[in-house]
Order: structure tokens, then sequence, then C-alpha cells
């Protein structure tokens, strides 16, 4: 994705998971609060495949560190703890991955942290 004029990736209010947020799109809710809202993603790659995304328009990680409020990122970054201890990975282990832009595959233009559990995931492929 291009940047805007501020240097600031667009943010496309279309995307699925502004429509999951605004409640136009149904999701499996795992975890919810003021600043983030987890959901089992659709296609799972893994038997716990959940999605963790923050609740302002943020597209990257470039973004989101550069212009949201500090409440905003420790909210963020809390909520993908609590999703860990709630689908029961923090004892047998787990993986974040988070694409960002077309290098990586970023498929969803809203910032998302994938959490992947509930087998031996293998060693890391890049
Ligand atoms: P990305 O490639 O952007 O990192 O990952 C986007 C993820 O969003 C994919 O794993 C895809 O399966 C998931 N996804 C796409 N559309 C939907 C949807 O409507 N609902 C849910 N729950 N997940 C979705």
């Amino acid at each position: 994705m291009k940047p805007g004029v501020s240097g600031k990736p667009p943010y496309d209010d279309q995307n699925v998971f502004a429509r999951i947020l605004r409640g136009e799109i149904p999701c499996r809710k795992v975890y919810e609060d003021e600043f983030a809202l987890a959901f089992h993603d659709i296609n799972p790659q893994a038997p716990q495949h959940v999605l963790v995304i923050p609740k302002g328009k943020y597209v990257s990680f470039a973004d989101f560190s550069s212009t949201a409020s500090d409440a905003e990122i420790t909210g963020f970054v809390r909520a993908v703890g609590e999703v860990a201890r709630q689908i029961g990975a923090e004892e047998t282990g787990y993986r974040l991955l988070a694409n960002m832009g077309p290098d990586s595959h970023q498929e969803v233009p809203h910032l998302h942290v994938h959490v992947f559990a509930g087998r031996p995931l293998g060693p890391m492929l890049v």
C-alpha cells in the first residue's frame, strides 16, 4: 500500500476488520476491551488461530507506533497476552506473527497480530 500525503498509509474504512469492528460482519470473539478485539481466524492455520486487532484505524506497526497513544499501545499488547492466556497457550507455547505490506502478503490493511497455538508449530519459516 502506498503512503498518503502525510507519509502514513491510507486507511480503507471498508476493509474486512473495520467491518468486523463496526459489527457489519460477524466474528467468533475471544476477547474485547476498550483498545482491542480478538477473534478466531476464518481460515485457521493451527488448532488455535486468533487475530488480535487494535480498535483504532492503523495499517502497520510503523503507523501504530508513531501515531497511537501510549494507552492504545499498552492496551493492544495486553490484549495479545490476554488472548494467549484465554486460549490456554501460556503453558504449551504459541507463536505471534504480523504481516506488514505487500512483501509480507498482508491481506487485510488493518494492523493485526496472528496468535497460533494448539500443536507443536515447528521451526519458523520466513
Ligand atoms: P494477513 O495475511 O493480512 O496477515 O491475514 C489476514 C487474515 O485474516 C487471514 O488469516 C484470513 O484468513 C483472515 N480473514 C480474512 N477475512 C476474514 C473474516 O471475514 N473473518 C475472519 N475471522 N478472518 C478473516
